[in-house]
């Protein structure tokens, strides 16, 4: 399932940097593009806030 990020995000670009594709987006709360996640899980294990989960 891809990953998507909620509103725990505190934006730190710890999830960006270990993106395979480059599918997360900057902002005040990060957003991946689902269509481009290919489900690797890297984000998921870097987030320190947990705001990052499966569909
Ligand atoms: S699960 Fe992998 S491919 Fe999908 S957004 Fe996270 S790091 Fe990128
Ligand atoms: S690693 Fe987590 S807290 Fe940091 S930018 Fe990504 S989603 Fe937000």
């Amino acid at each position: 399932m891809p990953r998507w990020i909620s509103d725990s995000c505190i934006a730190c670009g710890s999830c960006v940097e270990v993106c395979p594709v480059d599918c997360i987006s900057e902002g005040d709360i990060y957003v991946i593009d689902e269509d481009s996640c290919i489900d690797c899980g890297a984000c998921e294990e870097v987030c320190p806030t947990g705001a990052i989960s499966e569909r």
